[in-house]
């Protein structure tokens, strides 16, 4: 068996330049991954403000909370909205007799 060559000690330094680019990579990425910004507030979460993925966009757990309220009264406003085109339909058709 041959015995390992002596290092190059520029070949040492090379190598360890490259591990050094790497982990600047890894953690770039990882500290990418932990933040995003929110599409509909434009503010950037960290993990202190917890973002979900909804399909290709992150939002913010406040704007979630107010997406939330927002579909609970949906059954409401529809029926509002479906009140209000009616009262202008009988207002339409009182004008027209
Ligand atoms: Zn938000």
């Amino acid at each position: 068996m041959n015995t390992m060559p002596e290092e190059n000690p520029r070949n040492d330094a090379a190598i360890e330049s490259i591990i050094e680019g790497k982990k600047m990579e890894a953690y770039a990425e990882h500290r990418t991954k932990d933040m995003h910004q929110c599409s509909l507030c434009g503010n950037v979460g960290y993990r202190k403000r917890p973002m979900r993925p909804i399909g290709a966009k992150w939002i913010c757990i406040d704007c979630l909370r107010s997406l939330k309220e927002t579909l609970e009264g949906l059954d409401q406003w529809e029926a509002e909205i479906q009140l209000e085109k009616e009262m202008s339909k009988k207002i339409d058709d009182t004008l027209r007799v």
